[in-house]
């Protein structure tokens, strides 16, 4: 705290700057300035310092270059809290779907020959490198959930995380089933709720944009298995759930055994 303010920071990696666009576009940004002190915020704040200390670190982005190992080590060091924000941060981003590759062969398939002046590697979540405490999932996350964070953060508690998934939301809203009724492969079941599902609401199915629930309750497995008697193939099914989780360690395992078990 200085002068009685908390002092907020919001960082990026890698990323397509949308989650941080989000916020910044916010009618109520002009109010947390009365209870908060931007400390680094480039998009919003021309005095910003990447080297301040600060109470709140907002971080976006996957870590996708050498260097932005060294700036999340930092970040940690400078701030009490940190909160990954969307997912790329929190895992690792659509950028994480090609990790089963090898990166000479991604950078090349986009980048030919081309120099650059940073260190590039294979994107991976801000928690592989430095301890988070507070996710706030989507892609971008919703702003209801940032305002809810930092609400509680400023107010001197500690925001609920949530361990539901999109299905919750979608049946509460009377949506009827597209994995069920048109057998279309919806990721709702196995994804972490909070965006009121979007996108069953328009008769798409989910893509899984808010990643996997934590808690050992994503069950790859169960989907995997209503996917495959809907004749999807495991590599169908494996694509498809790596969208947003390609770093979920048991994602692969938990596909596998299905095919194993039909075999
Ligand atoms: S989580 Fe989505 S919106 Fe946020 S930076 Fe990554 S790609 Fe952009
Ligand atoms: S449409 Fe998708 S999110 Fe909605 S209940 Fe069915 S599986 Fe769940
Ligand atoms: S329904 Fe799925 S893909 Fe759509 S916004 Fe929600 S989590 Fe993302």
């Amino acid at each position: 705290m200085e002068n009685g303010k908390v002092r907020v920071g919001f960082y990026a990696l890698t990323s397509c700057y949308g989650c941080q666009l989000q916020f910044a576009m916010m009618d109520e940004i002009i109010q947390l300035l009365d209870k908060a002190n931007i400390e680094c915020w480039f998009m919003v704040e021309r005095d910003s310092d990447e080297d301040r200390e600060v109470d709140i670190a907002f971080i976006e982005g996957s870590i996708s270059t050498e260097e932005e190992v060294e700036l999340v080590k930092k970040i940690r060091e400078k701030a009490k809290i940190v909160i990954a924000v969307g997912s790329c941060a929190v895992h690792g981003g659509v950028q994480s779907w090609g990790n089963d590759k090898e990166l000479e062969e991604l950078w090349k398939t986009v980048y030919g020959d081309g120099k650059v002046k940073f260190e590039p590697r294979m994107a991976e979540p801000v928690e592989k490198y430095i301890k988070v405490d507070y996710r706030l999932y989507g892609c971008p996350p919703e702003k209801k959930d940032f305002l809810y964070a930092l609400g509680t953060f400023l107010i001197g508690s500690w925001p609920e995380d949530i361990d539901y998934p999109v299905c919750v939301e979608c049946r509460l809203k009377g949506n009827s089933c597209i994995l069920i009724e048109k057998g279309e492969p919806c990721l709702g079941p196995l994804t972490v709720a909070g965006c009121d599902a979007r996108c069953p609401s328009y008769n798409i199915a989910c893509i899984g944009c808010r990643g996997a629930i934590g808690y050992d309750v994503a069950w790859f497995d169960s989907l995997a298995k209503t996917f495959k008697e809907k004749g999807l193939t495991k590599e169908e099914i494996l694509e498809r759930m790596r969208i947003f989780n390609a770093h979920n360690p048991k994602l692969e395992e938990m596909v596998n055994k299905i095919f194993e078990e039909g075999e």
